[in-house]
């Protein structure tokens, strides 16, 4: 019997996640070098994305230089700024008296090379907060200075940085990428029918103004409305609103009071009575957004914390309602649909992991693709497996930062102690790495998404206990001394970098190498 090859590509949706999607497969497949294979992406003129989206983790930078966008092009046409950490501000606590706690989960690995001072700090955090202890990029950030200089190569640094970025200039600049360079056919139509194969896949989408398409592979990026998997194969959603309350957001825009105004190199994040408000400096403006559950707060009250954060500078802006669905896709493969983005699973934004999961994602569907329709389930069983992984994984560290809180201010705070609300994957970590330090051998798949340095800012920065081994610590001497060198460090450090919104300027002026 004849196989059936898999050459015609059909992205469905013009959000980042189809256009990253767009771009994995095309720069995979090389197709405007090899044009047996077409992707093809369509997208509605009237249904629009998303818009929201500002924050990315270092991965991005891997992904920008794998698809041939250079990293001073970027910066120019996104908005972008850098960066370097999120800062938690009352997670722990709620403030009181004029004092608040916050931590920084940096991006720069902890200096845990050789010496890990972990388990001494631990045992004698001496004052200095666990980020201080291990690297120098709290420091930076702290003083808003920029992660690079103009002689670093593009996407080097002299600490690790990801980016903030306008979410539709980067769905823009992705575009004209794709369309331009990596040879994707771009079609401007809405979808308004799909034809199921009958072996539950799609044989065809049917769309307003340019008919009928025939795919072998559809990708479904409709967002929210996830218009392949759940409308056409009832592909069942796997709600997780019972382990992660926040399920709606409100976004503003803020312009700066001043053009000179400090951009922080670090994305704030400052809880609230019933979620958390993000906070992003691009080079244009801020964007802010209030995401809270609608089972502990009202719209109005959400709409008036946001304000109140704001203060007067927020007056006569209006704000963007977006309601959020929690959980993913049973299977994100499905005969020959796959979902990525919005479609296949979202969580709240707290560690920006939307676009990492979606970026991931379409690269893994770029390296798995097989040639023949024949060996697709197999794939794609092993692909959903990955893929509901890295979600658990996801959830477990988004749900880590509540779980560690101590706040009892709000019933929000409180139910999300709740027992039954935490996976059981993370009350066994947590149990372990009270008695055990967490090492390497606790993440074993490097599709994990969160790994060892992620869970050592934020268990560490909220104060998680663990009981260290005094016998085990025979390096104390030499601990303490890497500790005090990494302030020393920090200081020369500083001395070559320039303040973050200067850096941006003189980046767009002259380029990068
Ligand atoms: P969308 O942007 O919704 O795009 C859907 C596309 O499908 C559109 O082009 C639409 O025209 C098309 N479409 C729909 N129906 C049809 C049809 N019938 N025919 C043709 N086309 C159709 N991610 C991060 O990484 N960092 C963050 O800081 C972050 N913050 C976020 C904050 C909030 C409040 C929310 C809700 C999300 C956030 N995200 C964040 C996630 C981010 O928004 C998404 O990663 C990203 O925008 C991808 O969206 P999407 O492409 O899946 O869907």
């Amino acid at each position: 019997m004849a196989q059936q090859g898999i050459r015609r590509l059909i992205v469905v949706g013009g959000g980042t996640a189809g256009w990253l999607a767009a771009s994995h497969l095309a720069r995979k497949f090389r197709v405007n070098q090899h044009p047996t294979i077409s992707v093809t992406l369509v997208e509605s003129p009237n249904i629009p994305t998303i818009g929201v989206g500002e924050g990315t983790v270092p991965t991005m930078r891997q992904t920008l230089h794998w698809l041939g966008i250079r990293e001073t092009d970027f910066i120019r046409q996104c908005d972008v700024t850098f960066k370097q950490s999120i800062k938690f501000i009352d997670w722990l606590r709620p403030p009181a008296g004029g004092q608040s706690h916050a931590y920084h989960h940096l991006f720069d690995y902890p200096a845990i090379q050789g010496l890990d001072p972990t388990p001494y700090w631990c045992q004698d955090p001496g004052g200095t907060p666990y980020a201080d202890a291990v690297s120098v990029q709290a420091h930076l950030c702290e003083q808003g200075l920029g992660p690079k200089t103009l002689m670093h190569p593009e996407f080097g640094g002299a600490t690790a940085y990801a980016y903030h970025l306008d979410a539709a200039k980067f769905s823009a600049l992705l575009t004209d990428h794709a369309v331009n360079q990596l040879g994707v056919h771009h079609v401007l139509a809405e979808v308004t029918e799909v034809v199921a194969d009958g072996n539950g896949g799609i044989a065809a989408i049917v769309t307003d103004r340019a008919g009928t398409l025939e795919g072998d592979l559809f990708v479904d990026c409709t967002g929210f409305s996830a218009l392949l998997a759940e409308q056409t194969l009832k592909v069942p959603f796997i709600d997780k609103s019972d382990v992660l309350f926040v399920d709606s957001a409100l976004a503003i825009q803020v312009p700066y009071e001043r053009a000179d105004a400090p951009i922080p190199c670090h994305t704030l994040s400052t809880a609230t009575h019933s979620g958390w408000i993000w906070d992003i400096g691009l080079t244009e403006r801020r964007g802010v957004g209030h995401v809270y559950s609608s089972r502990h707060c009202s719209d109005e009250e959400a709409e008036r914390v946001l304000r109140a954060y704001l203060g007067p500078v927020a007056e006569g802006l209006s704000c963007r309602k977006i309601a959020m669905k929690v959980g993913y896709r049973e299977r994100a493969w499905q005969g020959n649909c796959v979902a990525i983005g919005l479609s296949g699973g979202f969580v709240e934004p707290l560690e920006a992991t939307g676009l990492l999961v979606f970026d991931l994602t379409a690269r893994m569907l770029a390296e798995m693709l097989p040639g023949q329709r024949e060996a697709m389930p197999a794939v794609a069983e092993r692909f959903n497996q990955r893929v509901r992984h890295s979600w658990d994984r996801v959830i477990d560290f988004i749900k880590l930062h509540y779980v560690l809180s101590q706040r009892e201010d709000s019933a929000f705070w409180r139910d999300n102690r709740a027992p039954e609300s935490i996976p059981q994957s993370l009350k066994d970590n947590l149990a372990y790495w009270q008695q055990q330090q967490p090492s390497g051998y606790d993440f074993a798949s490097n599709l994990s998404i969160f790994n060892l340095e992620n869970y050592l800012y934020v268990l560490y920065g909220m104060e998680f206990d663990t009981e260290v081994c005094a016998e085990r610590l025979d390096q104390g001497e030499a601990a303490r001394q890497k500790m005090a060198q990494l302030a020393q460090q920090a200081e020369r450090l500083a001395s070559q970098l320039l303040p973050h919104r200067q850096l941006l300027e003189r980046i767009r002026q002259h380029g990068l190498q």
